[in-house]
């Protein structure tokens, strides 16, 4: 009988070596770190290798999801960096609208949030009522933010939020022109002017409702402080939250308006 047991002893020695083994790859300094504790010295400097993010999750299909898309016009400005640590914090993805004027003067920020997996879009260069303008002025409006955005991130936007909501039937026919869906919003705070947290948080979270496109200002302090607690509260509701163009499936029509994902469509089933 002692045969088997020693296979089995020696066996278990082997496991225990492999299992703090393959933990101490995954923790090398910990160990050092507690030992040079002890001994009155400060931590040690290394830090250790963390194993791969793993990858990320395909988005939902908002067909039957529950989803909503937050947006955020007329950055980048100071707030920003801010709000993509706690949009990065929660693992959410939103949609930002850039005024070309702002992005030339901020184009790391603009790196950051497509790097982070934001979609990034035109809201014109000077935040200009592109419905009410030429069509020279608004062509040279869309265009010119276009580029800033391009040679800040390499990425070409394929969604243009008019300021003001305006757009006109000239406008439309520019946006379907260069590639650009128009997308509206169907919850507003009006965060611009309410500059009160607790105000715009209770305002997106009594009227959001599956499907919905949110809009609101990173340019606003009050609001970024607003977002952890509604992120925080949807979530708990089931909410999913994508881009724009997550939101439709990656199915947007150049020229085309979009407020929120068709309510013919099913929503939010369980
Ligand atoms: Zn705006």
């Amino acid at each position: 009988m002692d045969g088997p047991v020693l296979v089995r002893r020696a066996a278990a020695a082997v496991l225990a070596a492999a299992i703090c083994g393959w933990l101490s790859t995954f923790a090398p300094g910990a160990g050092r770190a507690e030992l040079t504790a002890a001994h009155g010295r400060g931590p040690v400097q290394k830090t250790p290798k963390r194993p791969p993010e793993p990858p990320e999750p395909p988005p939902p299909d908002c067909a039957r999801a529950k989803c909503v898309a937050l947006t955020f016009d007329d950055g980048p400005g100071e707030s920003t960096a801010e709000l993509l640590d706690i949009l990065a914090a929660r693992k959410v993805k939103a949609t930002f609208f850039l005024i070309g004027e702002n992005v030339v003067k901020r184009p790391d920020l603009v790196r950051r949030e497509r790097d982070a997996g934001h979609e990034i879009a035109d809201h014109s260069y000077t935040h200009a009522d592109l419905g009410r303008t030429s069509k020279k002025k608004a062509f040279s409006e869309l265009t010119r933010t276009q580029d800033a955005i391009r040679q800040a991130s390499g990425y070409t936007p394929v969604l243009l939020r008019p300021p003001y909501g305006s757009t006109s039937k000239r406008l439309t026919e520019l946006t379907r022109e260069l590639g650009l869906a128009q997308v509206l919003w169907a919850v507003d705070p009006v965060d611009w002017e309410h500059r009160d947290t607790g105000y715009v948080e209770r305002r997106v979270l009594k009227a959001v409702k599956p499907g919905d496109i949110v809009l609101m200002h990173d340019i606003h302090p009050t609001t970024v402080k607003a977002v952890p607690g509604i992120i925080d509260r949807l979530a708990g509701e089931g909410y999913a939250f994508v881009t724009v163009p997550e939101l439709f499936g990656g199915r947007l029509i150049p020229g085309e308006e979009y407020d929120r994902r068709n309510s013919g469509e099913a929503q939010g089933l369980p």
